[in-house]
């Protein structure tokens, strides 16, 4: 692929036995390898990179409506193409029918149509009025211009959404893009390469490098800019690295999310979300439900209600289509061992679980849904990302405790609060460390683009969505055009003190006037 001007797609890259310098891609429901990929070099790396600023100036130059255009046409191609987009996320990720359709198939093709409708309303350029005396007359306006060459560096749990996904803004910006996706998953993003070209992207502007971690990290050395899904110790390590050069970074790393039931909340509705979105994409989110603490009065009912919904999860080998499993498999084969780990050590300090507790027996990679009570704060369950299908819920006397326990966590990337009174629910998720938190919901925030998604503390630097999501992949410029102009202004050389008296005149009139308390 590299050092080709073309790009394979899945079914061409697809071969039957392990290669050199190629990436087996298992179907990690079934253990069976699927395809390979190539495994880029350094050079190869490089060698991308080249192309892909030969590329920016043409892809810059077709303006915002140009650009929209082939994006429309992909919003387009997505949903003609759904099902092939979704047998190939389910084939690399495990994940059920709908997990795929819900939170990639319809989040790409929001995606699509809002950067193309919007990117020109956060990137033109804005006039901006100042209260600075020296400046009275002038045109003054912030402007942005593309940085030039994006690396989006992506996660294997969301290989459209996560990954694919932040290459959607940088390229309405006007950037040529290097995705690379994660060694697990990268079919998905050589299908989207496939689809752009189809609907008009000129040539290297958006290109795939397939590769393990070390192609990633040779790509943090070729780009203007990096966007990094994944862990928070990978995320470090990318930082690092950036600093050698200066590089821009935004970081979307994992999170400990907690789930607050207050004892006035609709129980149904509380155990029903706790339930989705703790075991939905199999817990691999990193803005799942991580973590459920419940006001006394009502928790034996709210276990009760959640473990009967958990116990009622089918879950299984995905392949089978629409309505056939809730939960797949597994996607990273060591994350079984780490939810495995998580639960090992809950149980060994004395946690229960209700149902579930045991990886899957056979073919692929299963953790069975699992609820836990008699959980404590020190155990791993409940400190470090678990990233499986599994629920710690804790007993806590009273809403002040909870917001204790949720913000005691190196973590801030998301939470969740459950009340009937809303105004009570907004009082205590204001007090959420979090970049995020929903009232009477959860993780739905990340579905509406138009809102900042990032974490606090060490759950990420910088958002994706809204403004600061595509302002990130440019660089800004103040622009001061004096349109009006005498051959000398008052504040040059030279210095006389008529001018310096005439000046704390004007400065007094225009900030001194007025009596303060
Ligand atoms: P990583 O953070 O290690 O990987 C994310 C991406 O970074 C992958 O494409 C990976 O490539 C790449 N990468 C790895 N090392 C480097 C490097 N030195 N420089 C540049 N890029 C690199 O995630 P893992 O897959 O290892 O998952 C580990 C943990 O991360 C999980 O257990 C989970 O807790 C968390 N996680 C959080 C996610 C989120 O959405 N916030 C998503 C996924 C995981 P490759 O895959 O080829 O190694």
């Amino acid at each position: 692929m590299a050092g080709t001007e073309e790009q394979a797609a899945p079914e061409a890259a697809a071969t039957n036995g392990h290669q050199a310098g190629q990436v087996p891609v298992e179907n990690p429901a079934t253990g069976e390898v699927v395809a390979h990929v190539p495994n880029l070099s350094a050079d190869e790396v490089r060698d991308m990179a080249k192309r892909g600023r030969a590329a920016q100036p043409g892809w810059e130059a077709l303006g915002f409506a140009g650009r929209a255009r082939v994006m429309l046409r992909m919003q387009k191609w997505l949903l003609d193409n759904a099902e092939r987009v979704i047998q190939t996320i389910v084939k690399e990720t495990g994940k059920s029918w709908e997990d795929a359709q819900l939170a990639e198939i319809s989040y790409g093709a929001n995606a699509f149509g809002f950067w193309a409708k919007n990117a020109e309303k956060y990137l033109g350029d804005e006039k901006v009025k100042s209260s600075a005396v020296l400046v009275k007359g002038k045109k003054l306006m912030v402007r942005y211009r593309p940085l030039g060459l994006i690396g989006v560096i992506g996660p294997w749990n969301y290989p459209l959404t996560n990954s694919f996904g932040d290459c959607i803004p940088a390229l309405m910006a006007g950037n040529s893009v290097i995705l690379k996706p994660s060694e697990i998953t990268p079919l998905t993003s050589m299908l989207m390469l496939e689809g752009l070209r189809e609907c008009g992207m000129p040539e290297n502007v958006f290109q795939v490098a397939t590769g393990y971690g070390e192609t990633g990290a040779a790509l943090v050395d070729e780009v203007d800019m990096i966007m990094f899904t994944g862990s928070t110790a990978t995320g470090k390590k990318v930082m690092q690295k950036a600093a050698e050069t200066l590089t821009p970074v935004s970081l979307e790393l994992g999170g400990k999310d907690p789930m607050i039931v207050l004892s006035d909340a609709d129980l149904e509705r509380a155990a029903n979300a706790a339930t989705y979105y703790s075991m939905q994409n199999s817990g691999q989110t990193c803005i799942s439900v991580e973590r459920v603490f419940v006001e006394e009065p009502i928790y034996d009912e709210f276990v009760a209600k959640v473990t009967e919904k958990v116990k009622a999860i089918r879950q299984g080998d995905p392949s089978g289509g629409a309505g056939t499993v809730e939960v797949g498999s597994m996607t990273f084969p060591k994350q079984v061992d780490i939810v495995e780990k998580h639960v090992n050590d809950a149980l060994a300090k004395g946690a229960k679980a209700l149902t579930g507790g045991h990886r899957g027996s056979g073919k692929g990679y299963y953790f069975e849904p699992t609820v836990l009570v008699d959980v404590t704060p020190e155990m791993d369950c409940m400190r470090e990302e678990t990233f499986g299908p599994t629920l710690p819920i804790m007993k806590v006397r009273d809403a002040e405790e909870a917001i204790r326990l949720a913000n005691d966590s190196p973590y801030g990337l998301a939470a969740s609060v459950f009340s009937k009174d809303v105004g009570r629910g907004e009082a205590v998720a204001r007090r959420i460390e979090a970049g995020a938190v929903c009232v009477n919901d959860a993780m739905l925030n990340y579905s509406a683009i138009e809102l900042p998604m990032g974490g606090w503390k060490a759950s990420g630097l910088g958002h994706r969505h809204g403004a600061g999501g595509i302002r990130k992949y440019c660089a800004q410029q103040a622009l001061l055009v004096s349109r009006f102009n005498m051959k000398r202004d008052l504040h040059m050389f030279p210095y006389t003190k008529k001018n310096t008296d005439r000046l704390m005149k004007a400065f007094r009139f225009l900030w001194g006037r007025g009596k303060r308390d």
